[in-house]
């Protein structure tokens, strides 16, 4: 292939296979794929790629090494930055970010900088299992010990990156799993449970220590953990309280948190026969909202076994947050778009379960604060769509555990723990935040990107403590 060409398509499996199982659709790039792809890179010296990436992976530079046939060398490159290179190769929105800024995407398609990232991780593993781990920059910070609160990409990127400088770092994590989002949001069909712990792994081989079945804020406290000899506590719990509509109807039967829904078959395994924890399966299913968790629990539902399964979005297809990649995915396994439309109330039968939406049509009308057109309802234009199982998909709010527990901690009014964005620190000297927990609902990467600069934050804080010049 020649620089620039025509951009290689992500191999799948077809949607007729797929939507009977929870493999993996994408397939992922062989080695001629990603020789041939690797082959369109200009190699561009002022690297906007770089720049369009919040962990800053030095693209050009392991592209070049995928085009010389050194896959693992490649993986160890993007390593350098980002702990957790499989699981971006696969579900980053790097059409919002990395591929956005290459140069090839102003005249045609940008390089498949993410399939080309999975494509290295996945052969450093086949290659060198396990991967090697790197030794730490600053052995003698060993004694100085960092405790991270939730094991999510934040806390797992804040963890490695402080380990590799040479800190003893401890993760605690409430669930029996690592992962947060990782595993209990994310289905396998997108994010394979091997990969997962394939990359977890790695991170303990940094030397991080994973504590699982700890929640901070109840018997120990944040504060607890600066007093029991944590130097610094970086909290990385996420947003895991879901959001409702507020409408009459939704404590009806049948309907469901996007959050539930998908940690009862994530998690649970409730689609296993073996697991005790069943959900009983859907005839029609009603998905609200249009983000990259609606797009999992709609294709959850269709894999379950549901006949139909209807997306109901009250904005346009352009509007929709999902990353592009899933939204045509869904499509293509039969999922059905009821777009600007507006859900007004849950309607139930005599048993109590949910049996229709009352719905009206939307239009758009003028931008918003978000950028987006604002919808705007269509005067009587009610009409109800029929369905036996609702899944509310509209994003979650910071979990209110620490916050309610530790008091000196400033919040935002919608429960967002506040920092100082150059070095992740809270109003509590000494503990840092970062990922969905600050910003609300928002990207693995972007959890990542601010796992590294709380984890540069807790480095200086740490040396300037103690007077260190190592
Ligand atoms: P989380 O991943 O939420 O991890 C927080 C961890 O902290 C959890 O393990 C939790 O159990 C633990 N925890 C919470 N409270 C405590 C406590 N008190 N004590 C100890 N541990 C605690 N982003 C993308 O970029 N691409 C996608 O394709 C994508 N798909 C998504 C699909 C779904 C269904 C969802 C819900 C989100 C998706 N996102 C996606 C968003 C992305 O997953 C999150 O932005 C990201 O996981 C946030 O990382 P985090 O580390 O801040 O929090
Ligand atoms: Fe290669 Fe695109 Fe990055 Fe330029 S911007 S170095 S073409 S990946």
């Amino acid at each position: 292939m020649a620089k620039g060409g025509t951009r290689n398509p992500m191999p799948k499996l077809p949607p007729e296979i797929r939507i009977r199982s929870f493999e993996e659709v994408a397939l992922g790039f062989n080695e001629e794929q990603a020789i041939d792809e690797a082959e369109r890179c200009l190699g561009c010296k002022n690297k906007p790629c770089v720049y369009g990436c919040p962990v800053n992976i030095d693209i050009p530079e392991f592209i070049r090494l995928i085009r010389e046939a050194n896959p693992v060398a490649a993986a160890r490159v993007i390593k350098k930055t980002n702990a957790l290179p499989a699981i971006c190769g696969r579900v980053c929105p790097q059409k919002e970010q990395c591929e956005k800024v290459c140069v090839l995407a102003k005249k045609s398609e940008a390089v498949a900088i993410g399939a080309l990232e999975r494509f290295a991780a996945d052969q450093e593993a086949k290659h060198s299992n396990p991967a090697e781990p790197p030794k730490p920059e600053n052995p003698e910070l060993c004694k100085y010990c960092v405790a991270v609160v939730g094991s999510g990409p934040a806390g797992l990127t804040a963890a490695s990156d402080l380990a590799r400088t040479g800190y003893s770092v401890t993760i605690f994590e409430a669930l029996h799993k690592t992962g947060g989002v990782l595993r209990y949001g994310i289905p396998e069909f997108r994010l394979p449970r091997h990969i997962l712990d394939r990359e977890v792994d790695y991170v303990r081989s940094l030397g991080v220590k994973i504590l699982t079945d700890v929640v901070i804020g109840k018997a120990v406290g944040v504060k607890d953990l600066l007093n029991e000899g944590f130097e610094a506590v970086f909290i990385g719990t996420g947003a895991g309280t879901p959001k409702f509509l507020g409408i009459p109807g939704e404590n009806l039967s049948g309907i469901y948190s996007g959050n539930e829904w998908l940690t009862r078959i994530n998690l649970m395994r409730a689609h296993e026969i073996d697991y005790a924890t069943p959900i009983k399966v859907p005839k029609r299913a009603c998905v609200i909202g249009a983000g990259n968790t609606a797009m999992d629990c709609a294709r959850t539902a269709l894999r379950l076994g549901a006949k139909e399964v209807t997306i109901v979005y009250r904005r346009s297809r352009a509007e929709m947050p999902a990353r592009a990649e899933e939204i045509e995915n869904a499509e293509e396994e039969g999922v059905r778009f009821q777009l600007l439309t507006n859900p007004k109330r849950f309607l139930g039968n005599e048993r109590g379960a949910v049996e229709a939406i009352e719905c009206s049509r939307m239009e758009l009308g003028e931008a918003d604060e978000s950028g987006r057109r604002r919808p705007i309802p269509v005067p009587n234009s009610e009409f109800r769509i029929e369905c036996d199982t609702v899944i509310v998909a509209l994003g979650q709010n910071p979990n209110p555990l620490i916050r309610m527990t530790t008091p000196e901690l400033d919040t935002e009014p919608w429960g967002g723990i506040i920092v100082d964005p150059r070095t992740g620190m809270t109003s509590i000297p000494g503990v840092f935040a970062g990922g969905d927990v600050v910003t609300g609902e928002a990207t693995v990467i972007a959890a990542m990107g601010a796992g590294k600069i709380a984890a540069a934050g807790i480095d200086s804080y740490i040396r300037q403590k103690h007077n260190l010049i190592i």
